[in-house]
This record gives C-alpha cells, structure tokens and sequence, in this order.
C-alpha cells in the first residue's frame, strides 16, 4: 500500500466558517432542522434490504447542513429557502 493518496479528500478543507456548508447551497432542500437532501443531480437507485430480499429505492443523497462537496453553489438572492 502507497503512502501517498491522490483521492481529492485528502486535500479538501475541513468543514468550518470559512468552508461553505450543504445549509447554505443553492442545491440543499431541508427536509427537518438536522438534515435535508442534495439536490445537485438527480435521485439514484440503489439496491436495499426488503422483508421479502433485495429491493430497489430511488432517493436524493441525504446531507446535513454541516457538511459539504465541491458541488457547492451560493443561493441566489430572493431564493425561498
Ligand atoms: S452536497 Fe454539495 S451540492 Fe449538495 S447541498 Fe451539499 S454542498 Fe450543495
């Protein structure tokens, strides 16, 4: 295993003031006080566990406020949320 990592993690900054955050993206549709979901694209499928074996869901990527991607868009002025 390489020391060095090229993954762009590596070189994100850590969430804080001076990073924008998921609750302040145009992209971001809150759905309670602690979480929402991104809207940046669109809903994915995905295979989930279902009493009667594997099913498939379609969602948004769910995000809290506090968190954050390269993504990131400034809300427009006069934007409802
Ligand atoms: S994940 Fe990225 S694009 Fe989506 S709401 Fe958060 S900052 Fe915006």
């Amino acid at each position: 295993m390489s020391e060095h990592n090229d993954h762009p993690d590596d070189q994100a900054p850590a969430p804080g003031p001076d990073v924008p955050q998921c609750g302040e993206c145009l992209f971001y549709a809150p759905s309670d006080i602690n979480a929402g979901e991104c809207h940046a694209r669109p809903p994915t499928t995905a295979p989930v566990p279902t009493p009667q074996g594997l099913g498939f869901a379609t969602a948004w990527p769910r995000v809290t406020p506090d968190t954050w991607c390269g993504e990131f868009e400034p809300k427009r002025a006069g934007d409802a949320h």
